[in-house]
């Protein structure tokens, strides 16, 4: 009788774990739970992921593994576990490896984590960390933004001037320490520490820091603070004179500004929040989620919104100031002027931001890799990312498609871009409007670390249709073998991707604009396609873009626009008071370009309907930011309303009766939020009454929506709601944006699969 028939079957197995695995506290759980099973074997980080050998009680083993996807930390994400069997080798205890990068596969980079609960105990009892801001662990802390290169180790980091003393450095060591293998861990002893410079002074000692950056804020006073992923512009929430000052100083007019709240509980108050919506908000990302407004905090900082940005404190240093603070609410902002990218040096930080405020909070560890604060939201009870920056990149995903070296540079004016490694595609972080100088140079160093961080070399590359998109030329240059993408095929291939599809569909792609391939204005776009191909079966009426861009700022043009297409030069003596309050001069010089089809190129655009009707109500007339008319029209409406207006589909869709009956509302002295909510369920009813017809003809039954314009809730609640009573299988973006950031995951996957089947343009 054999020893091993008392102790159960002995066996031996390799496990292959691939996800976001590094950097997250993963092998010392392994370890943990390795010891609680009472296994041997080791467990090592490599390029490919995380490996494991595992030796043991054969029932324990199959525990062990049972374990893996509950017992693993907060911030990972298993995409894939191998399992094989093994020759037993005869352990004799279980043991941490060193990180070998021989494979040039590499592996997920951690994005940036929200402090913990337990390192926000270590600030108040550790004795070598009371009110250490720097305070982190395996299960929190900065990664992605101090990440220099791979493997992650701490000489790979901008930790790397911070040698750890001799207690950090023993917790670094201990296995079932909390602080196992941390690269950032660090005390007050060994690690970075902030200053505050006020008033030509340095002020280093952190109790101080607070206090004066406290007084400070409620005093009505502007600081700079060095963030995660850049600094932030702050002011008390609650000071209307004080926000007034910082919109000037940013040079800022009506955009609406994020808060931050001490806490849930205090959030409450002000602000409607479902369970859904709390998941996220208190979630390890800590992103900006938008939220309706209760009562309002202030009227500068929502400007006639009803909803608002919100997150929640995911630094120390925010929880040490909340502390001490007695308003429940700061503003905190991008530290940065207009749309430049945001401030991540602290020589940049003291000399722009020092002189529009009245304090700046600095450290000295150096961010490598500039994130904003993500946004995101809640529709029909699912998360959805509208920025994709700090805390979800760069984590790929995995698409079904072979993606390895294609390069997506993505749209233009809210960039993000794309690498292909096997079967994934890298997001890059939100890198923003590229017709700024300094964004560009943003865009340009983020594709050169991407690539090298991720050992990318590029074969092939995607462009927009759109030759003059700064991401277009930067394709060029690349001197590839390029491929070009229409940006509305791209919004859906994007969404598809997201959702492993690969088959025909019918396309929903609505936004403010992109070229389409008769060199008009696309941006209500009904497709039947599938990734490689797209056939366009109908769209909005073309109507003229007086002035072309210049109808951004000025809604009112595609009003004058509309009417003129629907009434005709009667439109001004028609329908007087529709023109009230327009500057003469302007208004004639529209009214020639369009009877004289001067500099007026053809647009199908959702986007420039919705500012056509946003102006006609008078809700926003002129824009100061980026989709404002669109999203004043949403914040008016009430979406309790059942009605519609009427609209006409003869091939294409046409708004003449919508008109007709909305400007007979408006004279009839309709209340607004009802034209509003009218004029919402009116494009509702277009989608679905298309796409029902659509199926009719070609009995496709999946429907997929993109564009920016999904970013409205009354309209994607409505339109998904009916999608499912009418028993449509639909889809919808959650983990990328459905504007123009999630554009170059489209891209690469269009790209991919031309190549599967052998059609790229070489
Ligand atoms: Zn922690
Ligand atoms: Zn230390
Ligand atoms: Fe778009």
């Amino acid at each position: 009788m054999s020893l091993t028939f008392f102790v159960g079957m002995t066996v031996s197995k390799e496990i292959n774990i691939k996800g976001l695995v590094q950097g997250v506290g993963f092998r010392p759980a392994i370890y943990r739970m390795a010891i609680m099973h009472c296994l041997t074997g080791t467990v090592e980080n490599n390029n490919k992921g995380v490996s494991i050998i595992i030796e043991g009680d054969k029932k324990n083993v199959t525990r062990f593994i049972n374990d893996i996807p509950l017992r693993t930390p907060i911030a990972s994400s298993i995409s894939s576990i191998e399992i094989e069997d093994k020759k037993i080798s005869g352990y004799k205890d279980f043991q941490i490896s060193k990180s070998t990068s021989e494979s040039n596969e590499i592996t997920e980079v951690s994005p940036d984590i929200g402090v913990c609960d337990e390192c926000l105990e270590d600030i108040k009892k550790q004795h070598n960390r009371i009110n250490y801001a720097f305070t982190n662990c395996t299960n929190c802390g900065p990664r992605f933004t101090i990440i220099k290169d791979l493997p992650y180790d701490r000489a790979k980091t901008t930790m790397d001037v911070f040698p750890m003393c001799e207690s950090c450095n023993s917790e670094y060591k201990k296995i079932l320490d909390r602080r196992f293998h941390a690269q950032p861990v660090a005390c007050n002893n060994c690690g970075p520490h902030y200053s505050l410079y006020y008033k030509g002074e340095i002020i280093i000692d952190i109790s101080t820091i607070i206090s004066t950056s406290c007084k400070l804020i409620e005093s009505g006073k502007i600081l700079a603070i060095k963030g995660l992923g850049g600094y932030h512009l702050s002011c008390d929430a609650f000071n209307e004179n004080s926000i007034n000052n910082l919109r000037i100083a940013k040079n800022r007019e009506g955009k609406p500004f994020a808060i931050m709240f001490k806490d849930v509980f205090s959030a409450k108050k002000y602000l409607h929040i479902s369970n859904e919506e709390e998941k996220l908000l208190t979630s390890w990302r800590k992103p900006i989620v938008l939220l309706k407004l209760k009562i309002d905090i202030s009227a500068s900082i929502s400007i006639g919104l009803n909803t608002i940005g919100v997150m929640l404190p995911y630094m120390p240093l925010h929880y040490l100031l909340f502390e001490k603070l007695v308003t429940s609410s700061i503003v905190l902002t991008s530290g940065n002027i207009s749309d430049e990218p945001v401030i991540i040096s602290n020589e940049d930080a003291l000399s722009t931001l020092g002189k529009i405020s009245d304090g700046v909070i600095t450290y000295n560890r150096d961010i490598y890799n500039r994130t904003d604060d993500s946004v995101t939201t809640v529709i029909n009870n699912i998360p959805r990312v509208i920025r994709r920056s700090r805390s979800y990149a760069p984590s790929p995903l995995d698409i079904n498609l072979r993606t390895e070296g294609i390069f997506a540079g993505g749209a233009e004016l809210v960039n993000c871009f794309c690498l292909g490694k096997g079967n994934q595609a890298i997001l890059s972080q939100h890198i923003g409007d590229l017709k700024n100088l300094e964004t560009f140079e943003f865009y340009e160093e983020s594709v050169s670390r991407f690539s090298r961080l991720f050992r990318f070399k590029p074969q092939l590359a995607v462009m927009d249709l759109h030759p003059d998109y700064l991401s277009s030329r930067y394709v060029e240059q690349m001197q590839l073998p390029t491929t070009k993408v229409q940006h509305h095929h791209a919004h859906i291939a994007s969404c598809m991707a997201e959702h492993k599809l690969d088959e025909k569909v019918i396309g929903v792609s609505f936004d403010g604009t992109g070229m389409g391939d008769d060199s008009n204005i696309w941006g209500s776009e009904f497709f039947i396609c599938d990734l490689a191909d797209y056939e366009r079966i109908t769209h909005f009426e073309y109507i003229m873009q007086p002035g072309g861009d210049a109808v951004i700022k000025h809604p009112w043009r595609m009003m004058s626009a509309y009417l003129n297409h629907y009434f005709g030069k009667e439109a001004e003596n028609k329908y007087p008071f529709l023109f009230k309050g327009i500057d003469e001069y302007s208004l004639r010089t529209v009214q020639n370009m369009l009877t004289n089809k001067l500099n007026s190129p053809l647009t199908s655009s959702a986007g420039r309907l919705f500012d056509a009707i946003s102006a006609l109500l008078r809700v926003c007339h002129s824009s100061t930011y980026h989709a404002e008319a669109p999203m004043r029209l949403e914040s008016v409406a009430d979406p309790s309303i059942a009605e519609s207006y009427t609209y006409s589909q003869y091939k294409i869709l046409s708004f003449k009766s919508t008109f007709v009956e909305l400007i007979a509302d408006i004279s009839n002295g309709t209340p607004l939020e009802m034209i509003s909510g009218k004029f919402h369920n009116t494009i509702v009813n277009v989608i679905i009454d298309t796409v029902l017809l659509i199926r009719k003809k070609s009995g496709i039954n999946k429907v997929v929506l993109s564009g920016g314009t999904f970013q409205n809730s009354i309209l994607l609640e409505k339109v998904e709601m009916k999608l499912a009573a009418n028993g449509f299988d639909y889809y919808t973006q959650s983990k990328i944006p459905s504007n123009d950031g999630g554009i170059a995951l489209g891209q690469l996957a269009i790209a991919a699969k031309r190549r599967e089947l052998g059609r790229f343009d070489l």
